[in-house]
């Protein structure tokens, strides 16, 4: 028993119509494709994160006791940053979370550890959770630098925030983002046990231990009760699959 709450999220990235939209909040209300007999939300914390216009329907339909969150929020506060959503319009709006860090925000808007540690300080202070990302590309895993890259992406943020109670950390390793390639339990068990054993050294033991560490990257019904068995692994962050019922049964591989 490790005190973690079972994390699954997922992110809808830049997909969905109105009917679409629609159609996903009557699957995850209706929960028919659980496959547990116990209160879902007794085990798992579930959010989704669609596009920021299908947010307010969301909010508005999604059963209350599952959390809509943001895909991305700016540096700063309000003000003149044309295209930019603010933390404080999305707490002022009701939200509770935040993705940020996304690879591919990473890799297309070319964000960096550091701005990403900013926005998790700003985030953070304004009052909402952060899904924080982090994880390597192919050609760092194949030259051993995984460690060290999701080490130097942590550590701008353990310079900037004190209190991690609110960070939810997803491991997701950039080879397996909607690639179908997803990494062996053992893979990804060995680089979360590494991120926990940072957080003890960087942090604190205690912020290791509470700290949840999701999965992410080609998550799926058909691999989810599997990797969820792993001792360090706390959860998932589901992209392609959170738009497909599928997504339900991921939930329930938190039993
Ligand atoms: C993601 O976008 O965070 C993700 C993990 O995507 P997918 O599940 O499609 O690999």
């Amino acid at each position: 028993m490790t005190g973690r709450k079972f994390f699954v999220g997922g992110n809808w990235k830049c997909n969905g119509t109105v009917a679409k939209v629609k159609e996903l909040v009557d699957v995850l209300n209706n929960g028919e494709g659980f496959t547990t007999s116990v209160d879902i939300t007794d085990i798992v914390e579930v959010v989704v994160a669609p596009v920021a216009l299908h947010i307010p329907y969301v909010h508005d339909k999604l059963r209350k006791d599952f959390k809509v969150a943001a895909q991305n929020a700016w540096v700063k506060g309000s003000g003149a940053y044309t295209g930019e959503i603010s933390a404080d319009i999305l707490k002022d709006y009701g939200l509770e979370w935040v993705i940020l860090g996304h690879s591919e925000r990473r890799a297309l808007m070319h964000e960096t550890s550091e701005f990403v540690a900013d926005k998790t300080a700003y985030c953070l202070e304004k009052g909402l959770s952060v899904i924080l990302c982090i994880g390597e590309k192919l050609e760092e895993r194949e030259s051993n630098k995984t460690f060290d890259v999701v080490a130097s992406q942590l550590a701008p943020v353990a310079d900037k925030i004190k209190d991690w109670s609110k960070v939810v950390i997803a491991y997701e390793p950039v080879w397996a983002i909607g690639t179908g390639k997803v990494a062996s339990p053992e893979q990804a068990q060995e680089v979360h046990d590494n991120v926990r054993g940072w957080l003890s050294e960087k942090v604190s033991p205690d912020v290791a231990s509470a700290t949840r560490i999701i999965y992410g990257g080609s998550v799926s019904a058909s691999n989810s009760d599997e990797l969820a068995t792993c001792k360090d692994i706390d959860g998932f962050l589901v992209g392609g699959a959170s738009l497909k019922p599928d997504f339900l049964k991921i939930i329930s591989s938190a039993q």
